[in-house]
């Protein structure tokens, strides 16, 4: 099968039409018909080669919805004709002690849908059905894209860390991911606190649920906040003083990153050790979870403010993302 997308033939190149073949499908794998594709971080990072595993010509794109097109003769749980997503990964090797635990997300042996392979800037697009994920009645297809890579991402270290709907909870960063992070924990039943360095964002930051926004910038502000937030998030991969954040958290208070901070994060471990804080991190989540917040999503009708850019249009969508100005995630939309 054909496949047309968008291609960069080498580092921070711009995309160009780009034809591949899919060859025989796998008796395993399903081919998805692209209706919808966010933008992510990750495609950047991927395009730029950031983490030095980027295979050339690469088409990006892992924040897929569409529609099942063919199966192979082994696959489960889906059939042609279902509406599905299809995330960062694209393929687990199903039998591994995390594989049969259902932490899908964590074998060691799977594959992710832009690394040595091709993503979902393009018509089509090819994964194993254990990451097709079914997409439930009445979800809005055209902003559900960016909730199967950024949307678990934040979703995941809700569930990790035991956030209760009593807790009082921070969100640093208020971007693409962050901005998810806040209207999941909103309506877990959280009181939600944004950690933001833009003014300018402060009103829509409130509308989507936060009960306060505190500029990072300043110290008093952070201060005021001192030991009362029983879980933080952080979804930028910038360096910040994180110390000022742990000693935001209430005893036992958990500190978590989802945001992919390429420095070493400095730690005080006395800020762990006196009131038994923890720090964690975590990818996306497993293809089970990402279903339940499928679900959790319908029936909230929580999605990401997006803004739609044609896919041909793509390098234009991607200049947006890079310049900062997108509110707050990007979604391309195939014809
Ligand atoms: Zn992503
Ligand atoms: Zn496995």
């Amino acid at each position: 099968m054909k496949v047309n997308g968008y291609a960069a033939t080498e580092q921070k190149a711009k995309l160009i039409p780009y034809s591949y073949d899919l060859g025989e499908i796998g008796s395993e794998e399903v081919d998805i018909k692209v209706s919808y594709c966010g933008i992510c971080h990750s495609d950047l990072s991927m395009i730029n080669n950031d983490w030095g595993m980027t295979q050339y010509p690469i088409v990006p794109g892992h924040e897929i919805i569409g529609e099942v097109i063919a199966i192979g003769n082994a696959v489960k749980n889906v059939s042609v004709g279902d509406k599905v997503g299809l995330g960062w990964m694209s393929a687990s090797c199903m039998s591994c002690e995390q594989c049969m635990d259902g932490e899908h997300h964590l074998c060691p042996q799977s594959e992710a849908t832009i690394v040595g392979r091709n993503g979902g800037f393009a018509d089509k697009v090819r994964g194993h059905w254990s990451w097709a994920i079914p997409l439930p009645e009445g979800i809005d297809m055209s902003k559900a894209g960016p909730l199967l890579c950024g949307g678990i991402t934040v979703f995941n270290p809700i569930i990790l860390a035991g956030v209760k709907p009593t807790d009082k909870v921070g969100v640093i960063g208020i971007g693409g991911l962050g901005h998810m992070a806040v209207k999941f924990l909103k309506h877990w039943g959280c009181e939600v606190i944004a950690f933001s360095s833009n003014p300018a964002k402060k009103k829509s930051i409130l509308n989507m649920g936060a009960s306060q926004v505190i500029d990072s910038t300043s110290t008093e502000e952070l201060e005021s906040i001192n030991g009362k937030l029983d879980f933080i998030l952080n979804t930028t991969n910038v360096s910040l003083d994180w110390n000022s954040y742990l000693t935001a958290l209430a005893p036992k208070g958990k500190f978590h990153t989802v945001g992919a901070v390429l420095e070493p994060m400095e730690i005080p471990a006395f800020s762990l050790i006196m009131g038994e804080k923890s720090v964690g991190g975590s990818p996306i989540g497993s293809p089970a979870l990402t279903k339940t917040m499928l679900d959790f999503c319908v029936r909230h009708n929580i999605y990401p403010d997006v803004e739609e850019f044609p896919m041909a249009k793509v390098n234009e969508a991607i200049e947006h993302l890079e310049n900062g100005k997108a509110r707050f995630r990007i979604v391309l939309k195939n014809k």
